[in-house]
């Protein structure tokens, strides 16, 4: 899939402020600072149009963006940020999970993980969720410039298995820095 244009939509933070229609949406899902921002800006080749930001947390909002004019990446609230009240964390919750569950417009979700470390409880958590919802979901190793080539390998053994990725579910090393995974990641949200 080659993009062609990408616009920021809307925020949403209730079911109600979703954008209308029946456009078809993939969903970006991962804790705070995985790198979620950079892989949209990434993967629409635009640098700043999904925030980044060194404070993890401050995107507290689903953000909808259209893609090809034909399709919404939607970019979910960064989950597991330690230094963010209880309360705050637990209408996060409420915001990722009412989207999850009662939107028909969605067709997949993008889990992403660092590639650094072992999926963390909330990570597993997450996809473990995906499964039970069957929502097909593909899972996005991020920084995986950061990693030498055979610590890469060994790290997507970790989170396969941790992960007890479903056959058929995609697991896919991506760099903001380099672009590695891009295409692939493309093709998997065609899909
Ligand atoms: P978000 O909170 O999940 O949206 O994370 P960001 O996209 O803001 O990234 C968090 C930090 O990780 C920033 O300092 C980014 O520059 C850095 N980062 C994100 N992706 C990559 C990557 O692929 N490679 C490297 N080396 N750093 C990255």
């Amino acid at each position: 899939m080659k993009i062609t244009s990408a616009e920021f939509v809307t925020s949403a933070v209730k079911p109600p402020h979703y954008p209308a229609g029946e456009l078809p949406e993939v969903a970006l899902a991962g804790r705070s600072n995985v790198g979620k921002s950079s892989l949209l800006n990434k993967l629409i080749n635009r640098k700043r149009l999904a925030r980044t930001s060194n404070t993890p947390g401050r995107t507290r909002l689903i953000n909808f963006f259209l893609v090809n004019g034909i399709f919404h990446l939607v970019d979910l609230p960064g989950y597991g940020y330690a230094r963010v009240p209880v309360g705050e964390r637990d209408s996060w919750r409420k915001m990722i999970e009412s989207y999850l569950k009662t939107r028909p417009n969605l067709k997949g979700v993008l889990l992403l993980v660092d590639s650094r470390h072992p999926p963390t409880a909330m990570d597993l958590q997450m996809y473990g969720w995906l499964k039970f919802r069957g929502l097909p979901a593909a899972v996005a190793a991020t920084k995986a410039d950061k990693l030498s080539r055979s610590r890469l390998l060994q790290s997507l053994r970790v989170i396969r298995a941790e992960l007890a990725l479903a056959e058929g579910d995609a697991l896919i090393p991506f760099s903001a820095e380099t672009g590695q995974g891009r295409e692939e990641l493309l093709e998997v949200i065609n899909r």
